[in-house]
Protein backbone atom coordinates (compact mmCIF):
# COMPACT_ATOMS: atom_id res chain seq x y z
CA UNK A 1 0.00 0.00 0.00
CA UNK A 2 1.65 3.27 -1.15
CA UNK A 3 -1.34 5.77 0.11
CA UNK A 4 -1.31 7.00 3.46
CA UNK A 5 -3.87 5.98 5.90
CA UNK A 6 -6.85 8.85 6.80
CA UNK A 7 -7.46 7.45 10.15
CA UNK A 8 -11.35 8.89 10.78
CA UNK A 9 -11.58 6.95 14.09
CA UNK A 10 -8.53 9.19 15.50
CA UNK A 11 -9.66 12.53 14.12
CA UNK A 12 -13.23 11.83 15.47
CA UNK A 13 -11.74 11.51 18.52
CA UNK A 14 -9.90 14.55 18.24
CA UNK A 15 -13.13 16.63 17.20
CA UNK A 16 -14.83 15.04 20.31
CA UNK A 17 -12.40 16.19 22.75
CA UNK A 18 -12.19 19.33 21.16
CA UNK A 19 -16.19 19.94 21.34
CA UNK A 20 -16.09 18.62 24.84
CA UNK A 21 -13.74 21.23 26.04
CA UNK A 22 -15.69 24.03 24.51
CA UNK A 23 -18.85 22.51 26.33
CA UNK A 24 -17.19 22.51 28.89
CA UNK A 25 -16.28 25.98 29.20
CA UNK A 26 -19.53 27.52 27.68
CA UNK A 27 -21.01 25.55 31.01
CA UNK A 28 -17.98 27.09 33.31
CA UNK A 29 -18.06 30.52 32.03
CA UNK A 30 -21.86 31.16 30.63
CA UNK A 31 -23.60 28.56 32.14
CA UNK A 32 -24.81 26.94 29.13
CA UNK A 33 -25.45 23.28 28.71
CA UNK A 34 -25.43 22.73 24.41
CA UNK A 35 -29.09 20.37 24.08
CA UNK A 36 -29.55 17.39 21.26
CA UNK A 37 -32.64 15.98 20.69
CA UNK A 38 -33.20 12.71 18.72
CA UNK A 39 -36.71 12.34 17.71
CA UNK A 40 -36.59 8.19 16.45
CA UNK A 41 -40.17 6.78 14.97
CA UNK A 42 -40.44 2.90 15.13
CA UNK A 43 -37.90 0.42 15.80
CA UNK A 44 -35.95 0.05 12.70
CA UNK A 45 -32.39 -1.96 14.13
CA UNK A 46 -30.12 0.26 12.40
CA UNK A 47 -31.94 3.26 13.50
CA UNK A 48 -31.86 2.15 17.15
CA UNK A 49 -28.49 1.71 17.37
CA UNK A 50 -27.15 5.18 15.60
CA UNK A 51 -29.74 6.55 18.10
CA UNK A 52 -28.09 4.97 21.11
CA UNK A 53 -24.60 5.62 19.86
CA UNK A 54 -25.63 9.21 19.57
CA UNK A 55 -26.76 9.35 22.78
CA UNK A 56 -23.77 8.20 24.40
CA UNK A 57 -21.29 10.74 22.73
CA UNK A 58 -23.49 13.28 23.11
CA UNK A 59 -23.78 12.82 26.69
CA UNK A 60 -19.90 11.67 26.85
CA UNK A 61 -19.09 15.20 25.57
CA UNK A 62 -20.69 16.77 28.40
CA UNK A 63 -23.98 18.04 26.48
CA UNK A 64 -27.76 17.38 27.55
CA UNK A 65 -29.18 14.04 25.36
CA UNK A 66 -32.88 14.08 24.78
CA UNK A 67 -34.44 10.67 22.89
CA UNK A 68 -37.88 10.78 21.81
CA UNK A 69 -38.92 7.18 20.78
CA UNK A 70 -42.41 6.89 19.38
CA UNK A 71 -44.20 4.07 18.05
CA UNK A 72 -44.25 3.18 14.37
CA UNK A 73 -48.27 4.33 13.61
CA UNK A 74 -47.46 7.66 15.10
CA UNK A 75 -49.71 9.88 13.29
CA UNK A 76 -47.55 12.73 11.35
CA UNK A 77 -49.65 15.60 13.44
CA UNK A 78 -47.80 13.67 16.35
CA UNK A 79 -44.29 14.12 15.26
CA UNK A 80 -45.13 17.76 13.75
CA UNK A 81 -46.46 18.59 17.49
CA UNK A 82 -43.36 17.00 19.19
CA UNK A 83 -41.07 18.96 16.84
CA UNK A 84 -43.09 22.61 17.50
CA UNK A 85 -41.85 21.96 21.56
CA UNK A 86 -38.59 20.98 20.71
CA UNK A 87 -38.30 24.04 18.34
CA UNK A 88 -39.96 25.82 21.65
CA UNK A 89 -37.30 24.32 24.23
CA UNK A 90 -34.46 26.93 24.92
CA UNK A 91 -32.98 23.94 26.53
CA UNK A 92 -32.65 22.24 22.83
CA UNK A 93 -30.43 23.66 20.84
CA UNK A 94 -29.92 20.93 17.89
CA UNK A 95 -33.11 18.50 16.71
CA UNK A 96 -32.32 15.12 14.75
CA UNK A 97 -35.37 13.35 13.44
CA UNK A 98 -34.08 9.41 12.72
CA UNK A 99 -34.72 8.71 8.72
CA UNK A 100 -35.69 7.27 7.42
CA UNK A 101 -39.34 7.90 8.66
CA UNK A 102 -42.23 5.20 8.41
CA UNK A 103 -44.41 5.66 4.98
CA UNK A 104 -47.29 6.96 6.17
CA UNK A 105 -45.41 10.52 7.46
CA UNK A 106 -44.09 13.25 4.79
CA UNK A 107 -40.19 13.22 5.66
CA UNK A 108 -39.79 16.89 4.01
CA UNK A 109 -42.66 18.29 5.77
CA UNK A 110 -41.12 17.04 8.92
CA UNK A 111 -37.64 18.11 8.02
CA UNK A 112 -39.06 21.66 7.18
CA UNK A 113 -41.28 22.05 10.62
CA UNK A 114 -37.70 22.03 12.30
CA UNK A 115 -36.40 25.40 13.53
CA UNK A 116 -33.18 26.13 10.50
CA UNK A 117 -31.46 27.20 13.02
CA UNK A 118 -31.40 24.20 15.48
CA UNK A 119 -31.32 22.01 12.21
CA UNK A 120 -28.22 19.89 13.08
CA UNK A 121 -28.84 17.42 9.93
CA UNK A 122 -28.36 20.49 7.61
CA UNK A 123 -31.42 18.79 5.43
CA UNK A 124 -34.09 21.50 6.21
CA UNK A 125 -34.42 23.74 2.57
CA UNK A 126 -33.12 26.81 4.17
CA UNK A 127 -30.13 25.18 5.44
CA UNK A 128 -29.71 23.73 1.88
CA UNK A 129 -30.27 27.42 0.19
CA UNK A 130 -27.63 28.82 3.10
CA UNK A 131 -25.16 26.39 1.61
CA UNK A 132 -25.60 26.81 -1.70
CA UNK A 133 -25.49 30.54 -1.65
CA UNK A 134 -22.26 30.43 0.04
CA UNK A 135 -24.14 31.67 3.64
CA UNK A 136 -23.75 30.44 7.20
CA UNK A 137 -25.62 27.42 7.59
CA UNK A 138 -26.12 24.05 9.05
CA UNK A 139 -23.83 21.88 7.30
CA UNK A 140 -24.87 18.12 6.82
CA UNK A 141 -22.82 16.05 8.92
CA UNK A 142 -20.87 13.68 6.80
CA UNK A 143 -19.81 15.98 4.17
CA UNK A 144 -18.78 18.16 7.19
CA UNK A 145 -16.87 15.69 8.00
CA UNK A 146 -14.90 14.69 4.69
CA UNK A 147 -14.53 18.27 4.11
CA UNK A 148 -12.35 18.16 7.91
CA UNK A 149 -10.66 15.41 6.87
CA UNK A 150 -9.52 16.81 3.79
CA UNK A 151 -8.54 20.14 5.15
CA UNK A 152 -6.58 18.57 7.81
CA UNK A 153 -4.73 16.32 5.39
CA UNK A 154 -4.31 19.05 1.96
CA UNK A 155 -4.34 22.11 3.92
CA UNK A 156 -6.22 24.39 1.14
CA UNK A 157 -7.53 22.61 -0.96
CA UNK A 158 -8.03 25.54 -3.40
CA UNK A 159 -8.03 24.71 -7.42
CA UNK A 160 -7.68 21.47 -7.24
CA UNK A 161 -9.59 19.35 -9.18
CA UNK A 162 -12.28 17.05 -6.73
CA UNK A 163 -15.13 14.42 -8.41
CA UNK A 164 -18.01 13.66 -6.48
CA UNK A 165 -19.59 10.34 -7.64
CA UNK A 166 -22.84 10.42 -5.98
CA UNK A 167 -25.78 13.00 -6.16
CA UNK A 168 -28.05 12.78 -3.09
CA UNK A 169 -29.33 15.45 -1.18
CA UNK A 170 -27.36 14.25 1.70
CA UNK A 171 -24.30 13.53 0.76
CA UNK A 172 -23.47 13.91 -2.82
CA UNK A 173 -24.54 17.48 -3.62
CA UNK A 174 -23.96 19.47 0.07
CA UNK A 175 -20.00 17.84 -0.28
CA UNK A 176 -20.21 19.61 -3.84
CA UNK A 177 -20.99 22.87 -2.36
CA UNK A 178 -18.54 22.29 0.32
CA UNK A 179 -15.91 21.44 -2.32
CA UNK A 180 -16.88 24.46 -4.37
CA UNK A 181 -16.97 26.90 -1.64
CA UNK A 182 -13.08 25.99 -0.65
CA UNK A 183 -12.34 26.64 -4.13
CA UNK A 184 -12.21 23.40 -5.80
CA UNK A 185 -12.84 22.96 -9.15
CA UNK A 186 -15.92 20.39 -8.42
CA UNK A 187 -17.47 17.68 -11.02
CA UNK A 188 -20.67 15.55 -9.61
CA UNK A 189 -20.75 12.14 -11.14
CA UNK A 190 -23.61 9.90 -10.96
CA UNK A 191 -25.44 6.86 -12.58
CA UNK A 192 -25.73 8.54 -15.52
CA UNK A 193 -22.42 9.65 -16.29
CA UNK A 194 -20.35 8.59 -19.28
CA UNK A 195 -17.15 7.31 -18.76
CA UNK A 196 -16.99 7.48 -15.08
CA UNK A 197 -13.25 5.91 -14.42
CA UNK A 198 -12.58 8.91 -17.24
CA UNK A 199 -13.99 11.64 -14.97
CA UNK A 200 -12.68 9.81 -11.60
CA UNK A 201 -9.12 9.89 -12.99
CA UNK A 202 -8.75 13.86 -13.14
CA UNK A 203 -9.50 13.73 -9.52
CA UNK A 204 -6.78 15.43 -7.45
CA UNK A 205 -9.85 14.72 -4.56
CA UNK A 206 -12.03 11.97 -5.38
CA UNK A 207 -15.27 11.47 -3.08
CA UNK A 208 -17.15 8.44 -3.30
CA UNK A 209 -21.00 8.20 -2.51
CA UNK A 210 -22.76 5.90 -4.33
CA UNK A 211 -23.66 2.56 -2.21
CA UNK A 212 -22.13 -0.02 -4.76
CA UNK A 213 -19.26 -2.13 -2.91
CA UNK A 214 -16.01 -1.34 -4.42
CA UNK A 215 -17.00 -0.21 -7.82
CA UNK A 216 -14.13 2.52 -7.75
CA UNK A 217 -11.20 0.90 -8.46
CA UNK A 218 -7.55 1.37 -8.52
CA UNK A 219 -7.14 1.77 -12.52
CA UNK A 220 -9.37 4.85 -11.76
CA UNK A 221 -7.52 6.73 -9.13
CA UNK A 222 -5.27 9.30 -10.58
CA UNK A 223 -1.73 8.59 -8.68
CA UNK A 224 -1.17 10.66 -5.38
CA UNK A 225 -5.07 11.69 -5.04
CA UNK A 226 -6.75 11.74 -2.13
CA UNK A 227 -10.03 9.19 -2.12
CA UNK A 228 -12.28 9.42 0.70
CA UNK A 229 -14.81 6.87 0.79
CA UNK A 230 -18.31 8.02 1.94
CA UNK A 231 -19.50 4.08 1.27
CA UNK A 232 -21.04 1.72 3.71
CA UNK A 233 -22.03 -1.08 2.68
CA UNK A 234 -22.31 -4.73 4.39
CA UNK A 235 -21.47 -7.87 2.18
CA UNK A 236 -20.60 -11.39 2.79
CA UNK A 237 -17.05 -12.83 1.51
CA UNK A 238 -15.44 -16.25 2.09
CA UNK A 239 -18.84 -17.33 4.62
CA UNK A 240 -18.40 -13.90 6.58
CA UNK A 241 -20.02 -10.95 6.76
CA UNK A 242 -18.13 -7.35 5.77
CA UNK A 243 -18.25 -3.47 5.94
CA UNK A 244 -16.69 -2.50 2.77
CA UNK A 245 -16.65 1.00 1.26
CA UNK A 246 -17.65 2.08 -2.83
CA UNK A 247 -14.18 1.86 -3.01
CA UNK A 248 -11.72 -1.08 -3.52
CA UNK A 249 -9.49 -0.42 -1.10
CA UNK A 250 -6.38 -2.63 -2.03
CA UNK A 251 -6.12 -1.21 -5.65
CA UNK A 252 -6.79 2.28 -4.66
CA UNK A 253 -4.55 2.30 -1.84
CA UNK A 254 -1.87 1.40 -4.31
CA UNK A 255 -2.59 4.23 -6.77
CA UNK A 256 -3.95 7.15 -4.10
CA UNK A 257 -1.60 9.84 -2.12
CA UNK A 258 -4.25 8.75 1.05
CA UNK A 259 -7.54 6.76 1.77
CA UNK A 260 -10.03 7.00 4.18
CA UNK A 261 -10.60 3.19 5.21
CA UNK A 262 -14.05 1.44 5.45
CA UNK A 263 -14.58 0.98 8.44
CA UNK A 264 -13.14 3.55 10.59
CA UNK A 265 -12.93 6.79 8.09
CA UNK A 266 -15.69 8.74 7.44
CA UNK A 267 -18.38 6.59 9.50
CA UNK A 268 -16.78 7.75 12.84
CA UNK A 269 -16.64 11.35 11.45
CA UNK A 270 -20.09 12.03 10.93
CA UNK A 271 -21.42 11.53 15.15
CA UNK A 272 -18.87 13.87 15.53
CA UNK A 273 -19.64 16.47 13.00
CA UNK A 274 -23.41 15.94 14.83
CA UNK A 275 -21.79 17.04 18.02
CA UNK A 276 -19.77 19.68 16.54
CA UNK A 277 -23.12 20.92 14.50
CA UNK A 278 -24.97 21.49 18.04
CA UNK A 279 -22.26 22.91 19.78
CA UNK A 280 -21.96 25.66 17.16
CA UNK A 281 -26.06 25.50 17.44
CA UNK A 282 -25.79 26.88 20.63
CA UNK A 283 -23.01 29.15 20.11
CA UNK A 284 -24.98 31.02 17.36
CA UNK A 285 -28.49 31.21 19.57
CA UNK A 286 -26.50 32.75 22.03
CA UNK A 287 -24.53 34.77 20.20
CA UNK A 288 -21.29 33.47 20.90
CA UNK A 289 -18.23 33.12 19.14
CA UNK A 290 -18.18 29.72 16.94
CA UNK A 291 -15.62 27.03 17.85
CA UNK A 292 -12.82 27.22 14.97
CA UNK A 293 -12.12 24.58 13.20
CA UNK A 294 -15.64 22.87 13.52
CA UNK A 295 -17.92 24.48 11.16
CA UNK A 296 -17.58 25.02 7.39
P1 LIG B 1 -28.11 7.35 -2.47
O1 LIG B 1 -28.58 5.99 -2.86
O2 LIG B 1 -29.10 8.35 -2.03
O3 LIG B 1 -27.29 7.96 -3.71
C1 LIG B 1 -26.39 7.20 -4.43
C2 LIG B 1 -25.85 8.00 -5.58
O4 LIG B 1 -24.94 7.15 -6.28
C3 LIG B 1 -26.91 8.46 -6.56
O5 LIG B 1 -26.70 9.82 -6.87
C4 LIG B 1 -26.69 7.57 -7.78
O6 LIG B 1 -26.91 8.20 -9.02
C5 LIG B 1 -25.22 7.27 -7.67
N1 LIG B 1 -24.91 6.01 -8.36
C6 LIG B 1 -25.53 4.82 -8.25
N2 LIG B 1 -24.97 3.92 -9.07
C7 LIG B 1 -23.97 4.55 -9.71
C8 LIG B 1 -23.04 4.14 -10.68
N3 LIG B 1 -23.00 2.90 -11.17
N4 LIG B 1 -22.15 5.05 -11.13
C9 LIG B 1 -22.15 6.31 -10.65
N5 LIG B 1 -23.02 6.75 -9.72
C10 LIG B 1 -23.92 5.88 -9.26
O7 LIG B 1 -26.98 7.11 -1.36
P2 LIG B 1 -26.42 8.09 -0.21
O8 LIG B 1 -25.81 9.29 -0.79
O9 LIG B 1 -27.42 8.22 0.86
O10 LIG B 1 -25.27 7.15 0.39
C11 LIG B 1 -24.17 6.74 -0.40
C12 LIG B 1 -23.32 5.76 0.39
O11 LIG B 1 -22.82 6.44 1.55
C13 LIG B 1 -24.07 4.55 0.94
O12 LIG B 1 -23.19 3.44 0.95
C14 LIG B 1 -24.41 4.94 2.37
O13 LIG B 1 -24.55 3.82 3.22
C15 LIG B 1 -23.19 5.75 2.72
N6 LIG B 1 -23.41 6.72 3.78
C16 LIG B 1 -22.48 6.77 4.77
C17 LIG B 1 -22.60 7.67 5.79
C18 LIG B 1 -21.54 7.70 6.83
O14 LIG B 1 -21.77 8.15 7.94
N7 LIG B 1 -20.31 7.28 6.53
C19 LIG B 1 -23.73 8.59 5.89
C20 LIG B 1 -24.61 8.55 4.73
C21 LIG B 1 -24.45 7.63 3.73
P3 LIG B 1 -28.40 8.65 -9.51
O15 LIG B 1 -28.72 9.89 -8.74
O16 LIG B 1 -28.20 8.89 -10.96
O17 LIG B 1 -29.30 7.50 -9.20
Amino acid sequence: MAATLIDGKAFAAWVRADVAAHVARLREVHGLVPGLAVVLVGQDPASQVYVRNKGVQTTEAGMASFEHKLPVDTPEADLLALVARLNADPAVHGILVQLPLPKHIDTDLVINAIDPAKDVDGFHISNVGLLGTGQKAMVPCTPLGCLMMLRDHLGSLSGLNAVVVGRSNIVGKPMAQLLLGDSCTVTIAHSRTRDLAEVCARADILVAAVGRPEMITGDMVKPGATVIDVGINRIERDGRARLVGDVDFASAAAVAGAITPVPGGVGPMTIACLLANTLTACCRANGLPEPDGLTA
